[in-house]
């Protein structure tokens, strides 16, 4: 079989995890969620009190990455894969605002991107591979078969994650989601090492107007261009 890697980079919450996981089952794939990573590295540093409202501890946090073990494990009852920290299943947690309004600062880390991208490539070895991200084609596989640029405007996008949350039992105001998007796009677009931008052949999806069945519809037409292509 012609399986590729499909790279998916693009703004916070604007998606991109929601159609990697389809576009992953669809094509039986595996889907990494790196953004998990950096929230897993986030939590450790929270724990350990490297980073906070006041600051990072950077230093602090380099000399203590090589006991950070970040990996993923598949729940078959939820059918998603979930993160584990140090073998600690730490899913839940990683997605709540207070991993959230720290995970920029850690992620424009040299040392900690440069840990994460080698267990990405390493876990994109064998292809058949959806991975979603802010790097990922650019920086983790320029060559990737396969690159999607995701965006929508950022007043749905937060609408979107606020609706998100609140179901999920997260005591959270709209105004705070949407302060915690804006920053994180600045940090994520403006940072030294591997910023968010889009990779000169990539196809840009906007969901801001279209459902998430639309979207996947346009996503696997181009997948299966590619795959014919290949
Ligand atoms: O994708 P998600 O919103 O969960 O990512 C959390 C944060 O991790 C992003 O805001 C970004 O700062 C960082 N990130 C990154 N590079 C990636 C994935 C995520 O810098 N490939």
């Amino acid at each position: 079989m012609n399986k590729i890697i499909i790279a998916i980079d693009g703004y916070s919450s604007c998606g991109k995890s929601t159609l990697a996981k389809q576009i992953a089952s669809e094509l039986n794939y595996i889907y990494i969620d790196t953004g998990a990573m950096y929230r897993a590295v986030t939590l450790f540093a929270l724990r350990n009190n490297l980073v906070s409202k006041s600051g990072l501890d950077q230093d602090g946090l380099i000399a203590v990455l090589p006991e950070i073990n970040v990996s993923f494990s598949y729940n078959s009852d939820s059918n998603i894969s979930e993160t584990h920290l140090n073998s600690e299943n730490i899913e839940d947690e990683i997605r709540g605002i207070e991993v959230s309004s720290h995970v920029s600062k850690i992620a424009q880390v040299k040392e900690v991107r440069a840990k994460l991208v080698e267990l990405q490539r390493e876990i994109g070895e064998d292809k058949g591979l959806v991975m979603d991200g802010r790097d990922i084609g650019t920086v983790v596989f320029p060559n990737a078969e396969l690159k999607i640029f995701m965006t929508a405007d950022y007043k749905i996008r937060a609408q979107r994650r606020f609706d998100e949350l609140k179901a999920k039992g997260d005591v959270i105001s709209y105004e705070d989601v949407l302060n915690n998007i804006t920053s994180r796009d600045n940090d994520d677009t403006s940072r030294s090492e591997n910023p968010l931008i889009q990779a000169e052949d990539a196809v840009v999806i906007d969901n801001s107007q279209i459902t998430k069945d639309e979207q996947l519809k346009i996503a696997l037409q181009y997948v299966s261009d590619k795959i014919t292509q290949k």
